[in-house]
């Protein structure tokens, strides 16, 4: 099958082939992971009018390149063999007023919904779950589906890499579909020792300066790129 210019060439030099291999490979990890199951979806900003996205239906354990179809910024469904997720908006509300964000994770995570659930915020208990605090809160549990709420997340995550969704979910953020994978491992490993560690006593939460140390170290192409990488080795 021959490819067109901008198949081959598109998001800083991988084809677009390569962008949905990379999209799928992505939703196939976080579901390993536990992070997602029969819901979730990632996205990826192709160009200023595209964006890939899993279709709503798929099986994510065992996703290819054809689960993935295209929606543009209004979230309108250009092609693909089933219906874009109804919660397309999320992803289109963000990159609407994000033009810096290049892909996005959002998941209905086990533990970070925890913490929502019971009003406990988000602390930096673990290094790599630092990278993301200060986490902001949705103030909602409706599902992303309309525009409204897409706007309303959308502001509420400002220009953070992640926010949580009250008794709902996650999303994370990045400039490339790496980033936001590894954000929401980060997250979630994070959520999940806090809530651990509560049910024995009070975790200790790093400090300002304990934080900026961490972001400083960890904020690292290297370092996301190996988290990436123990990932995607267990995938067959
Ligand atoms: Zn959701």
């Amino acid at each position: 099958m021959s490819q067109t210019a901008s198949e081959q060439q598109a998001g800083g030099g991988a084809s677009e082939v390569e962008l949905k291999q990379q999209l799928v490979d992505c939703i196939r990890m976080l579901e390993q992971a536990g992070i997602i199951d029969y819901n979730g979806h990632a996205s990826i900003r192709v160009d200023e009018q595209r964006i890939f996205i899993n279709v709503g239906s798929c099986q994510r354990s065992r996703l290819t390149v054809e689960d993935i179809c295209t929606i543009d910024l209004e979230a309108n469904q250009n092609d693909g063999k089933a219906n874009a997720p109804l919660e397309r908006h999320l992803h289109c509300g963000i990159y609407r007023v994000r033009p810096d964000v290049k892909a996005i994770v959002h998941a209905h995570p086990r533990w970070s919904t925890y913490l929502t659930m019971v009003g406990e915020s988000y602390q930096p208990v673990y290094a790599q779950g630092s990278l993301v605090y200060p986490v902001p809160l949705l103030d909602s549990p409706n599902a992303i589906n309309n525009r409204p709420m897409a706007d309303r997340l959308a502001a509420t995550l400002g220009d953070r890499p992640a926010a949580l969704l009250k008794s709902h979910g996650a999303v994370t953020v990045g400039k490339d579909i790496l980033e936001a994978f590894v954000l929401a491992n980060y997250m979630e490993e994070n959520a999940a020792r806090q809530y651990m560690a509560l049910q024995i006593g009070k975790p200790y939460a790093f400090s300002a300066e304990e934080v900026r140390l961490c972001r400083e170290k960890l904020w690292n192409a290297n370092l996301f790129k190996r988290t990436w990488d123990h990932f995607h080795a267990k995938l067959g």
